[in-house]
C-alpha cells in the first residue's frame, strides 16, 4: 500500500471516535431537505478547522456548501448528504418508539453519509499534505437529496465542472460497489388549475371546477401510460382538491413524478403530459400553470472507479459486528414480516455477482465484501447523484449499515443507523473512499482510464441542466 493510503488509514483509525460522535450528533438533530442548518454547519465547521476553504449557499441553497483544499494535480470530489425524512423519528431500540411523535428521523442513514464522506476528504487532505502530493480535494455538502433537489441545483451552478472524478456512497445492507447499474431519470412538477367558485347546488353553471381540471388531466395521463416506454413510471397525488362539496373548487393542484430510464425519454413524456394539462384546462374551462420542482438524469456508474473501490474495500476485509449489534439486528429484523425479508434477499442478490447465495449475505448482518453484478440493472428509483455522474466520472459504493430485510425509509432503518451497526458500516465506507480518492489523485493512468470510459459513455456531450429557466430550489 502506498504511503499516501497508509497515512489516510492511520488518520481514520485515530479519528474514528470523533467521526462516530458527529454521525450520532447529526442523527440526534434530524432536519428535512433544505432545512439542514445544524448538520451542514457541523460538517462545515470541522472542515474549516482542518484548513478547507468553505463556501456556503452553493446553488442558491443556504444549506449547500463546498469545502476545498489543495492545488495542482487532479481535483477529486467527495459527495456528502445529511437530510432526514419526515415522520421517521425513532429511538435506538427494536420497537417503534419515536423520539418526537411525527418528527423527522434519519430513515435513509444520511447522518452516516455526510460524516463518512467528510472523514474521507480530511484523511486524503492530511495524507496529501504529509506526502506533498499535488491535487485538490473538494467535499460537497449536498442538501435535500430526498426531494432530489440538492445536486441538481448545485450542478446547474456549475460546481462539479472542475472535477476529474467524484465519489459517493450510501448506507445499505451489504458491502459492495456499483459497476453497471443505473437509475431512472425524473421530473417532479405540480400543475395548478384555476377555476371559479360557485354554490355547487344552487348555481353550478356559474362555477368552473379546478378539481375537474386535475381529474381530467389524470384521466388523460392514464391513457398516455400505455403509449410510453414500458419502464416509464408516472405517478401523481392531488395535493389540493377543494374545501367542501358544496363549493365548486376555484383552485386545485396535482403533483406528478415522471420517470424513465433516459433523460430524453423523460423530456418527451413531460412535454406530452403538459399537452394533456392544456387539454384538461380547455375541457374544464379553467386555466393552469406549471410549477417545476426538480429533475434529474439517469445514473452513469464509472466501472473503472467501481473496480478500484471494490479492490480497496476487499483489501480492508469487510466489517466485524459485535454481539450487541447482532442482538439489535435480530430484533429489528424480527419486526419485519418473513415474506418481506425474503423479497429483500431476492432483490439484494439481483445486484450481486451471479452465484452469490443468501448464505454469502451473512446471517442478519453482512460482514463480507461481495462482488457486484456486471449486468445493467436499472434501479426503479431516482437519485441526483446521477447528475454529478453525467458531469464527471463517478463511483458509488454501499456498506452494511442495517440488517437484511430492513425496508428503506423506515423506523427500523432510523434505529440501525443511530446504533453501532451504522457506525461500523460508516467506517468501512469512509476508509474505502479515502483509499480510492488517494488512488485517483496519485495514479494518473487509472484516472485517465476512468475519464476515457466516461468520454465513451457520454459521447463527449456536455451536461445540460434538466431545470427549466426560472426554476428555484424549494
Ligand atoms: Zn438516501
Amino acid at each position: 500500500m502506498s504511503n499516501l493510503k497508509t497515512l489516510a488509514l492511520n488518520y481514520l483509525d485515530q479519528a474514528q471516535p470523533a467521526l462516530n460522535d458527529i454521525a450520532i450528533d447529526i442523527w440526534h438533530h434530524p432536519e428535512i431537505g433544505l432545512q439542514e442548518k445544524y448538520a451542514s454547519q457541523r460538517l462545515a465547521d470541522v472542515l474549516a478547522e482542518e484548513g478547507f476553504e468553505v463556501e456556503t449557499g452553493v446553488g442558491q441553497m443556504p444549506t449547500a456548501f463546498m469545502a476545498s483544499w489543495g492545488e495542482g494535480g487532479p481535483t477529486i470530489g467527495i459527495l456528502g448528504e445529511y437530510d432526514a425524512l419526515p415522520g421517521l423519528s425513532q429511538q435506538v431500540c427494536a420497537d417503534k418508539a419515536p423520539v418526537v411523535n411525527g418528527g423527522p428521523g434519519h430513515g435513509c442513514g444520511h447522518n452516516l453519509f455526510g460524516t463518512a464522506s467528510m472523514g474521507a476528504a480530511i484523511a486524503l487532505r492530511r495524507a496529501m499534505q504529509a506526502t506533498k502530493t499535488p491535487g485538490k480535494v473538494v467535499f460537497y455538502g449536498c442538501p435535500a437529496e430526498e426531494t432530489l433537489v440538492g445536486k441538481t441545483f448545485m450542478a446547474r451552478a456549475g460546481v462539479f465542472n472542475q472535477l476529474d472524478a467524484a465519489l459517493a456512497w450510501h448506507p445499505a445492507n451489504v458491502n459492495t460497489v456499483s459497476l453497471a447499474g443505473s437509475s431512472l431519470a425524473m421530473n417532479s412538477f405540480k400543475v395548478n388549475f384555476y377555476g371559479m367558485a360557485a354554490h355547487a347546488g344552487a348555481m353550478p353553471h356559474m362555477g368552473r371546477s379546478a378539481l375537474d381540471g386535475c381529474m381530467l388531466m389524470d384521466v388523460g395521463v392514464n391513457y398516455l401510460r400505455e403509449h410510453v416506454v414500458p419502464e416509464a413510471r408516472i405517478h401523481s397525488v392531488i395535493t389540493s382538491g377543494g374545501g367542501a362539496p358544496n363549493v365548486v373548487p376555484a383552485y386545485a393542484q396535482i403533483w406528478y413524478f415522471v420517470r424513465a430510464p433516459k433523460r430524453h425519454q423523460v423530456a418527451e413524456i413531460y412535454a406530452r403530459v403538459l399537452d394533456i394539462a392544456k387539454g384538461a384546462a380547455l375541457m374544464s374551462g379553467t386555466t393552469y400553470d406549471v410549477e417545476f420542482l426538480t429533475g434529474c438524469y439517469e445514473l452513469l456508474n464509472n466501472r473503472t472507479i467501481g473496480e478500484l473501490m471494490l479492490a480497496n474495500m476487499q483489501s480492508l476485509g469487510g466489517i466485524k459486528f459485535d454481539a450487541a449489534d447482532y442482538e439489535l439486528a435480530r430484533k429489528l429484523q424480527a419486526s419485519v414480516p418473513a415474506e418481506m425479508r425474503l423479497s429483500d434477499t431476492e432483490m439484494t442478490l439481483k445486484h450481486l455477482a451471479p452465484g452469490t447465495t443468501a448464505q454469502d449475505l451473512g446471517d442478519v448482518l453482512c460482514e463480507n465484501v461481495l462482488a457486484p453484478t456486471t449486468h445493467h440493472e436499472v434501479m426503479p428509483g431516482s437519485t441526483e447523484v446521477a447528475d454529478v455522474s453525467q458531469i464527471t466520472p463517478t463511483g458509488n459504493l454501499v456498506t452494511a449499515c442495517f440488517p437484511h430485510g430492513t425496508p428503506g425509509h423506515s423506523w427500523q432503518l432510523t434505529a440501525a443507523v443511530g446504533s453501532g451497526i451504522g457506525l461500523k458500516g460508516m467506517m468501512l465506507a469512509t476508509q474505502t473512499m479515502a483509499l480510492t480518492a488517494a488512488d485517483l489523485i496519485s495514479d494518473a493512468a487509472t484516472l485517465a482510464k476512468a475519464k476515457a470510459e466516461f468520454s465513451l459513455a457520454t459521447g463527449g456531450r456536455t451536461y445540460v441542466t434538466p431545470l427549466p429557466d426560472g426554476a428555484f430550489p424549494h
